[in-house]
């Protein structure tokens, strides 16, 4: 598989940047993981957007989503429909996600065979309900944290991936329902795990902790 960064902020894009937003391409199959703010012009550099397999939410925060928006329009302009799988969760967002054009809604479920991709989701700790990702093919697991704050379990949900997407928001000693580099570190450390920091804060400077940890770039395609 290959995984390449679309977007890698949140809560929102420093200059020039993207929020949440990854492709995901297989042997078969291309799907989106979240939707988030520049995702569905950077995508047109990889793939036609029509031609996913499915976009699949983590969560239903506005940073994981907006670009949804225009991609309703882009699949109306084209006569073209794409399966959403998402959070069955009641929230202003889901109203309007309900009201687009060009989707068709899936909840999740604990686990999914999306095109080639094995989907297996967690809950994980994030004030909007919100599901971390272990997706299979080939041989091969990527894991996405979707945003979380830090627990114990990470590590067992994490365990066998051949590479991690850590949600990495959290300044250093601050409360906020996001992981810090150093929880994601330790995560990649206690897993052995080659690890990608993203969803970064805009307002953060981050150098890797360990050779272990790489630090998103968007456009980046990353192997799995
Ligand atoms: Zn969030």
């Amino acid at each position: 598989m290959k995984l390449t960064v679309l977007g890698k902020y949140g809560p929102y894009p420093a200059a020039g940047g993207g929020t949440s937003s990854y492709l995901l391409q297989g042997e078969s199959a291309a799907v989106a993981l979240d939707f988030g703010s520049g995702a569905l012009g950077r995508l047109a550099r990889f793939v036609a957007a029509e031609n996913l397999r499915a976009v699949v939410l983590s969560h239903l925060h506005y940073d994981h989503i907006c670009d949804l928006l225009p991609f309703s329009y882009c699949l109306k302009a084209k006569d073209k429909r794409v399966e959403l799988i998402m959070p069955d969760t009641d929230c202003f967002q889901r109203k309007i996600i309900d009201d687009l054009d060009g989707f068709d809604i899936k909840f999740i479920k604990p686990n999914m065979r999306i095109g080639e991709f094995d989907f297996s989701f967690e809950k994980m700790r994030h004030p909007l309900e919100s599901y971390s990702m272990r997706i299979s093919s080939g041989g091969r697991t990527l894991f996405y944290s979707g945003d979380t704050a830090f627990c114990p379990e990470i590590t067992e949900i994490a365990a066998g991936s051949d590479l991690l997407l850590l949600d990495c928001g959290r300044a250093e000693n601050t409360p906020a329902p996001h992981l810090s580099l150093s929880e994601a570190a330790f995560i990649a450390k206690t897993l052995k795990a080659q690890t990608i920091a993203t969803h970064l804060n805009p307002a953060l400077n981050y150098v890797s902790p360990s050779p272990l940890v790489t630090v998103a770039r968007e456009g980046e395609t990353y192997c799995v």
